[in-house]
Order: C-alpha cells, then sequence, then structure tokens
C-alpha cells in the first residue's frame, strides 16, 4: 500500500463508523467490482459510509492526502467511474433510508439508495417517483445526470422533481441546495452529475401511480422500418400518458417467443400507459397494430412489477459498452442504417434502443436546470451487451461504426448517463451553452477537482487536471 493511501486508512480508522475494506480481506471481493465488467479496477481502499459524518471524514481525509476518490452509489456508471485504481472508493451502499409523507406527496432518500429501494418505500404509500427502468440501478448518479424512465413524459425527469439536495462538498462541509438557498447549486445539481459534491439527501416530488396499463410485441422483417416510421411521427402528437419504447435487437429465446423467430431481427416494442386503463387500451391496441407483432402482451401491472421488469436483461458483471446522441427529427437514412446494421449485431443481448421524451420533460425550460438537452425529442443508445472478453473488439467496434454512421443525422449534445469512458471530449458537447455556468458553480464549490471521476467539468483554477484514473 502506497504511504498516501495508508495515512488515509490510519485517520479514518480512528473515526470511521461504517467499513473500511482493503485488497485481501473480508468483503473486499464482494465490494470490488462495478456493475459494467469491463471495467475491472482495484482500488486500495473502500470505504463504505454508515453515516453522513462518514462521508465528511473520508472527503477530508481524501483531500487533505491527494488520494484519486471516486464516489458510488450503485455502481452502474457505464464508464466505470463508481471504482478507481489504487485510491479510494466512497461506497454509499449502506446509506440507503427512505421516508415518505403521503399526505405532502413527499420524499426524503439517501445518497445510497437504489431506485428499488425508493419505489418499495414509496410505494408502500401509493405514491412514485419518477425514474429509471431496472431497480438496481443507483438513484443517486441517474438523478443528478437527469434521469428519465416510464413516468418522463407524465411527470418530468428524476432531477426536475428534485426540490432539494442535502450534501458534503469538497472541504468535508454540508451544504444544502433548494430554490432558495444556494440556487446555482441547485440549478447545477439537476443534471451536472457528481461534480459538486457527495449528496447524502434528496427531497422529492411523489406522484400517486401504482399501476400502469402495458403492451409489448415484435414485429419482423419490412415491418421493421414502418414502425419506426409510425413511431416517429405519431408520438410528438402522444399524450403524455404515452411512453412507448423501441429496441432493435435479435428476437430473444424466451417462451413466449415463437420457435421461429427466436434469434431474428426484430422491432421490440413497450407501451405504457400512466392513468385511465380504459382510455389506454385504445391508444395501446391502435399502436401495437401499426404493424403485425408476435409475442403480443397487454396487461395492467403493478408499478413495482414495471420496474423490475428489465432487471435480469443487464446483470452484474457482464460486459457492455454504449454510444447515444440525440435526433431532432429521425431521417429515413438513419432508420435504414439501424435496421441495415441489425443484421451484423455480434451479440444477440445488443440493442439499439429509441426512446421519445418530450411531455412534461420538454415543458421545463432550457435554462431553469443544468441537464443537458430538452429540445431534442428522440434519444437513441446504442447499447452493447456481451458475455466473453475475446468479444470485445468485435461489439465495440459495431458500436463505433454505427455510431459513426448515425452522427451527421444527430443533433448535438449527448445524456451524459448514457456515455462511455472513453468520451471526455464530449461532455462540453453534452452541456453546450449551460457549460461555462456549470464550470463558475464547479470552481465555487470544488476549486481543486476533487470530484473528477465523473462527466468532469474541470474549475478554473484545475483546468488540466481531469485525469479519469
Ligand atoms: C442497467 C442500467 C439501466 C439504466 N437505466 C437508465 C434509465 O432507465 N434511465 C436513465 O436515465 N439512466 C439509466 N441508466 C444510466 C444511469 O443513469 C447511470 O448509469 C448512472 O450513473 C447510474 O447511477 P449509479 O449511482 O448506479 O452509478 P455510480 O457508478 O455509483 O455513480 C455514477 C456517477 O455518479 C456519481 N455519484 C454517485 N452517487 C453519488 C452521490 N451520492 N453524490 C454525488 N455523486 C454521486 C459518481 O461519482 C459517478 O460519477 C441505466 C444504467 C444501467 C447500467
Amino acid at each position: 500500500m502506497n504511504t498516501a493511501i495508508e495515512e488515509v486508512y490510519s485517520s479514518l480508522k480512528e473515526q470511521f463508523r461504517g467499513d473500511l475494506l482493503r485488497p485481501g480481506e473480508d468483503e473486499y471481493a464482494d465490494a470490488r467490482p462495478i456493475w459494467n465488467g469491463m471495467v475491472a479496477r482495484t482500488p486500495r481502499l473502500i470505504a463504505r459510509c454508515a453515516e453522513v459524518s462518514d462521508v465528511q471524514t473520508a472527503v477530508r481525509v481524501a483531500a487533505a492526502s491527494g488520494v484519486l476518490t471516486a464516489v458510488r452509489c450503485g455502481g452502474h456508471s457505464l464508464a466505470g467511474f463508481g471504482t478507481c485504481d489504487g485510491g479510494m472508493v466512497v461506497d454509499l451502499s449502506r446509506m440507503r433510508q427512505v421516508t415518505v409523507d403521503r399526505e405532502a406527496a413527499r420524499g426524503w432518500f439517501a445518497g445510497g439508495c437504489l431506485l428499488g429501494s425508493v419505489d418499495v418505500a414509496t410505494q408502500k404509500e401509493g405514491l412514485a417517483f419518477p425514474a429509471g427502468v431496472v431497480s438496481h440501478t443507483g438513484a443517486s448518479g441517474l438523478i443528478l445526470g437527469g434521469g428519465f424512465g416510464w413516468l418522463t413524459r407524465r411527470h418530468g425527469l428524476s432531477c426536475d422533481n428534485v426540490e432539494g439536495f442535502t450534501l458534503v462538498t469538497a472541504d468535508g462541509s454540508i451544504a444544502h441546495a433548494d430554490r432558495k438557498e444556494n440556487a446555482d447549486l441547485f440549478w447545477a445539481l439537476r443534471g451536472g452529475g457528481g461534480n459538486f459534491g457527495i449528496v447524502t439527501e434528496f427531497e422529492v416530488k411523489l406522484h400517486p401511480v401504482t399501476s400502469v396499463l402495458f403492451g409489448e410485441g415484435l414485429c419482423l422483417r419490412d415491418d421493421i422500418p414502418r414502425v419506426l416510421r409510425r413511431w416517429r411521427e405519431f408520438m410528438p402528437e402522444a399524450p403524455d400518458n404515452l411512453k412507448w419504447n423501441l429496441s432493435l435487437r435479435l428476437a430473444p429465446y424466451t417462451e413466449n417467443v415463437p420457435a421461429d423467430v427466436h434469434g431474428s431481427p426484430v422491432v421490440s416494442e413497450s407501451v405504457v400507459w400512466i392513468g385511465d386503463p380504459e382510455e389506454g387500451r385504445r391508444y395501446l391496441d391502435y399502436v401495437l397494430s401499426f404493424c403485425t407483432p408476435v409475442a403480443v402482451t397487454k396487461k395492467v401491472m403493478s408499478f413495482l412489477a414495471l420496474q423490475t421488469m428489465a432487471d435480469d436483461e443487464f446483470p452484474h458483471g457482464r460486459r457492455y459498452y454504449t454510444k447515444s446522441g440525440y435526433f431532432m427529427s429521425l431521417d429515413d437514412s438513419s432508420i435504414d442504417q439501424m435496421v441495415q446494421a441489425l443484421t451484423t449485431v455480434p451479440s444477440p443481448m445488443s440493442q439499439i434502443e429509441l426512446a421519445y421524451l418530450g411531455g412534461a420533460a420538454a415543458r421545463v425550460g432550457a435554462a431553469e436546470t443544468a441537464f443537458g438537452d430538452r429540445s431534442s425529442p428522440f434519444v437513441v443508445n446504442l447499447l452493447g451487451n456481451w458475455s466473453d472478453a475475446s468479444d470485445d473488439a468485435g461489439n465495440v467496434s459495431w458500436i463505433r461504426n454505427l455510431f459513426k454512421v448515425l452522427r451527421p443525422s444527430m443533433t448535438p449534445g449527448v445524456y451524459v448517463n448514457f456515455m462511455s469512458g472513453d468520451e471526455e471530449d464530449r461532455v462540453a458537447e453534452a452541456y453546450r451553452e449551460r457549460w461555462e455556468r456549470l464550470v463558475a458553480v464547479k470552481s465555487h464549490y470544488d476549486p481543486t477537482n476533487f470530484f473528477r471521476l465523473n462527466q468532469n467539468i474541470p474549475a478554473h483554477k484545475a483546468v488540466g487536471k481531469s485525469d479519469h484514473d
């Protein structure tokens, strides 16, 4: 162990209430890996905090010694920012308390919560927080980058539903940010990622949602481009209650899919209606009539079932690589390129994911939060997902090649939470006209760029010190 980290360990040992895990010690092996198996790093110390004072101590001691520090909530950063080689990880996984006030439709949750922790607690009170679609994702990373999922068109981005943040800043002190107090920081935390401190508590608005109408189906062959075109034309006029996602992929080998379709290129449609199911059924039937789908499901399901439905598709430890972007409008040639690329996809688990935002998320002004882009409603995420390290090169180059072909038709910009670890050069592109204001807030709260393992916004004084490892 090198001297600086040894010093950090010795100082923390005196005062830390949580767990201090070092290589070779009990629990370290389980605590080391993050979700993306492509990012296998070895921190020299994992400081698993039990309470807010642990977070403060860890930050103060690490900042004083200059030890590289990663912050981890759910460890789902696609880029792998929840870990590092050689330094320390501040791990928040023991801090998962959630409190709900049903009458006020408000929730408070700690900085280590997974989406599932939040959903389970809020659903007990008949309320829901708008967030992502996989329950083992960390709530902190998702919200700080923006956060979208099934409720976004109806109730806005996750960050739009935050009323206040409590955080530990780079000097180890506690700050609160809301519309009145530290308003610039409040603005920056809604989209600006983990650049400004470690959030220990979120105060959020909740919404009365306990069940949804859900439909899905797979369309094949000539129906694939037809559905994409109908989707492109229909969504701008769709009611906010409707979320209709598409995924180009190879048909899964599951029981509900006819055997002769297994492994064939398909567009998989998932449709969610939030609100009156009778009204929703008309929309669901209409949308699913744009092709002749197989493996069709239409049912009312609980919100918790919806939120955990995709959990098994994205297990911990597999190899993942992404490239993402926005389209203002989806042209025919981009549709054809995506459909064509499907014929050469190297892994049956990889997908070209398409979502349409708009709705409540688009009605928040561009300057109201730091979130990257609300003007381009079409989001594409090229998500490589495979098991074997020997297949890395083929899978990564498939994603990169498709992205290169699509890029000229995209609007500049990218959702920070869908970025890979090799896209540092796109961070300023992600924030565009919000960049200078973000740099100013960063310079105030973290002038030495202590929090730099993220989609990094360097402070004025620390330009050039944005190393990621
Ligand atoms: C399977 C899967 C499904 C996903 N689905 C969606 C989705 O539906 N919608 C969506 O919008 N995104 C989705 N994402 C992307 C997701 O938003 C990001 O991967 C996000 O970074 C995950 O947050 P985390 O806390 O798990 O990550 P971590 O790896 O723990 O952290 C990510 C970043 O956030 C910072 N951070 C973490 N906790 C804190 C904290 N308490 N305070 C300050 N900074 C912190 C870290 O320093 C790091 O830079 C998904 C990702 C995966 C892997």
